[in-house]
């Protein structure tokens, strides 16, 4: 089975967030199960620096303003369609904006771009290529699909998947003459929102099965309070609705082969997580003490519950708990960190920025990571705590619900719990967390069997790759039905 994927980002060449992680391990993921995935990607710098022959397997004499190629490139294990397009994608900064973090004006006509070469790929233009099946992820690519509907490739089976509906791709309508659309696509079953256009509305519209990321998020958005203002559209579309959770990758993600740690371990070695402690105690200037250290690897933003978190931050710390923070976003979550940090000094720490080394040795020398998300749709970093004996401490929602089992008392004796629970959005839950981990923290037996069974817990993509293995091949029996 051949599947087309679309994405503006992948690991390990290009990420923001989750979304990279999840397109760069998925498509090896799914090799195993007889799915051969190729995925198309914006030929940022960083992308077009990753391969060396440069060989044309598609051309555009004018492709939203300028010239553009397709370029079949292998990286890794992982099999790309570059499309380079240097007047779209050709800039210093990060893939949605400069490096002030200022979106480009222009990032509708660049994501319409990736999208329509997507839809072309699908429709054969790439000679001795047709994908069976189209997988697109997030508004920037959401517009292939409609694309696709609208044009030659209305046949072709296909995903979309959401990894956070707070990103809708939402356009003036003065931009639709410009995509290259029929007219009836400006409809309300087509592109059209609210008056304008929508990417990620035109894409669920017109996909074939629409999944996201974990079975909880996948039933929390077909509320207005999770919706967004798209829960009427997916209500409509239950029936083609699926939650799949995200797996990691296995290899990036290895506490016994992380080249990023000072000292790896596994399960039977915990005792060498100690070093990694000491070193991020030491980089966040903390105190060198047994005291419970819990860390903080986040985008800085309301969405991750950061401003409850900063809330907070006193309390933590009189309950006796270090704090590491890595993460960067809203200057006044970032200004509200620094201050803490000055006001607890050895207590708390802060680091504004992103820095993966660095998220790797927290994860394997904290005893905690807090994620106080207000939603969350699958989360990625609870999945790196459970595997690196860094106990999660999550709101109860999306994702992370799915995901982590509360070490309340039934499942403490039972030997089955993994973390910790605590109601989104209250800084008194989440009070309430921290105090039952110092309890927990402080029996060393117990806090040692929390930490075994969570690095136990499976976290690969096997089981998540056999089911969207699974829905491709149901989506293929339908076209062929
Ligand atoms: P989201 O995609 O919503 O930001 P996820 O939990 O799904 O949240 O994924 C976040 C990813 O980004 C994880 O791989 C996490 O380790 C990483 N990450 C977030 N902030 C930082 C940072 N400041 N430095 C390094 N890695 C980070």
């Amino acid at each position: 089975m051949q599947v087309l994927a679309v994405t503006p980002e992948i690991y390990p060449l290009i990420k923001t967030g989750g979304l990279a992680d999840v397109t760069g391990a998925l498509p090896i993921a799914l090799d195993k199960h007889g799915v051969t995935t190729r995925t198309l990607v914006p030929g940022y710098p960083v992308v077009m620096a990753a391969f060396k022959k440069k060989k044309p397997v598609h051309q555009y004499a004018e492709l939203q303003g300028g010239k553009a190629a397709i370029h079949a490139a292998k990286v890794g294990e992982l099999d790309l369609f570059v499309l380079d397009a240097p007047h779209l994608f050709d800039r210093i900064g990060g893939p949605y904006g400069d490096a002030g973090g200022k979106d480009w004006p222009d990032n509708w006509r660049r994501f319409a771009a990736l999208s329509q070469v997507g839809a072309d790929i699908a429709a054969g233009a790439v000679s001795g290529y047709q994908p069976d099946l189209v997988h697109v992820h997030d508004w920037q690519a959401a517009l292939t699909l409609a694309y696709m509907r609208f044009g030659k490739a209305v046949g072709v089976p296909s995903v979309i998947t959401v990894h956070n509906l707070a990103f809708q791709g939402q356009f003036g309508s003065a931009i639709f003459p410009e995509l290259g659309l029929p007219p009836q696509a400006m409809a309300l079953d087509g592109v059209e929102y609210y008056g304008g256009v929508g990417y990620l509305k035109a894409g669920l519209q017109s996909a074939w099965a629409i999944t996201t990321v974990s079975p909880t998020y996948a039933q929390e958005i077909r509320s207005p309070q999770f919706g967004m203002g798209l829960d009427g559209l997916i209500n409509s579309r239950a029936v083609d609705l699926h939650g799949i959770v995200n797996g990691i990758d296995p290899e990036t993600w290895d506490p016994a082969n992380d080249r990023y740690l000072v000292s790896q371990f596994s399960r039977s070695t915990l005792k060498a997580r100690e070093l990694n402690r000491r070193a991020v105690e030491q980089r966040f200037g903390l105190d060198a003490d047994k005291d419970p250290l819990v860390c903080v690897i986040s985008r800085l933003t309301w969405q991750k519950g950061m401003d409850v978190f900063a809330a907070v931050v006193d309390q933590i710390v009189d309950a006796g708990v270090k704090i590491a923070v890595l993460g960067s976003g809203d200057s006044g979550l970032e200004g509200a960190l620094h201050a803490a940090a000055a006001r607890h000094r050895g207590r708390v720490g802060v680091v504004i920025g992103y820095d993966e080394a660095l998220s790797h040795i927290m994860q394997g020398g904290c005893d905690a990571i807090v994620i106080p998300s207000r939603f969350e749709p699958c989360g990625l970093t609870q999945l790196y705590g459970l595997r690196y004996g860094c106990v999660p401490m999550v709101a109860r929602t999306g994702g992370l619900a799915d995901t982590i089992i509360d070490a309340n008392e039934a499942a403490v004796a039972a030997g089955v719990a993994t973390g910790l629970q605590f109601a989104p959005e209250s800084g008194a839950a989440l009070m309430q967390a921290v105090r039952r981990m110092v309890d927990l923290h402080s029996d060393r037996a117990t806090w040692g069997t929390i930490q075994k069974q969570g690095m136990k817990a499976d976290v690969s993509w096997h089981r998540s790759a056999a089911k969207y293995a699974e829905l491709y091949k149901s989506l293929i029996a339908r076209k062929a039905a």
